[in-house]
């Protein structure tokens, strides 16, 4: 597999955080994706859009189980 935007070869696997935006506040959702190691481009599979589809609807029903572990600072 190569690289649709820099032609690498260097593809593998990496664990990642896909970042989902609600409202003003980002969710982050552990996710395992390939991952060019060369630009760092994401490449998903249709299990990750499945699984990211299901934390959606999960998130818009209010059935997620959300830690708070940080939080966004607006500079003034
Ligand atoms: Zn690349």
């Amino acid at each position: 597999m190569k690289c649709i935007i820099c032609h690498g070869e260097e593809i593998s696997p990496a664990d990642v955080f896909e970042e989902i935006a609600v409202g003003s506040n980002i969710v982050r959702v552990p996710l395992t994706v390939m991952l060019c190691r060369g630009c760092g481009e994401r490449y998903y599979t249709r299990a990750n859009m499945r699984h990211l589809e299901g934390v959606r609807e999960d998130i818009a029903n209010q059935r997620a189980r959300l830690d708070e572990v940080g939080k966004v600072l607006q500079f003034r």
